[in-house]
């Protein structure tokens, strides 16, 4: 899990950011975020946890929506899209989010499993083929699972 604590603090602590939109999916998410405001400072915990992704080789679960991969592609699939759901799922720890938004992208067929070699060098440098094949799966999974 991230710590979005100390995440909104490191981003509101740089003098060129002056406003931060956090989307909240629990009342507590709301207060918590609030709950910097009284104190922006970092706390040794927060420091240490900013700094778990570097120290582990973490590549993150941002993308950066940047598109590249698209064309690279050999089926098309919108990999942004689904990249965003595979974030909601492991970063947000949001199923239902993940699922609604894997759920706007059009596709019968999620050719990967045709693919020996992905082709796709993406940008932050995602094994995409990854993590398209771990994330499709909950398109499989009833509704009422993931509420
Ligand atoms: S190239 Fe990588 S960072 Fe850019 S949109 Fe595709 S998956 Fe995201
Ligand atoms: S493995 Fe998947 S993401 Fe990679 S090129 Fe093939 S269809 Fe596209």
């Amino acid at each position: 899990m991230i710590n979005m604590k100390a995440a909104l603090k490191w981003a509101l602590q740089d003098k060129n950011v002056h406003t931060a939109i956090p989307g909240f999916s629990s009342y507590n998410e709301i207060i918590e975020s609030l709950s910097i405001m009284k104190n922006l400072t970092l706390t040794p915990k927060e420091k240490e946890d900013l700094k778990i992704g570097d120290e582990k080789g973490y590549l993150g679960l941002y993308c950066q929506q940047c598109g590249k991969c698209i064309s690279q592609c050999k089926w098309n699939i919108d990999i942004p899209t689904i990249m965003r759901s595979y974030m909601y799922a492991y970063g947000y720890k949001n199923p239902f989010k993940a699922r609604e938004t894997i759920e706007q992208v059009n596709f019968s067929h999620i050719g990967c499993n045709d693919c020996a070699v992905c082709t796709i060098n993406c940008t932050m440098g995602f094994d995409v083929k990854e993590k398209v094949l771990d994330i499709i799966r909950i398109k499989e999974i009833p509704n009422e699972f993931l509420v």
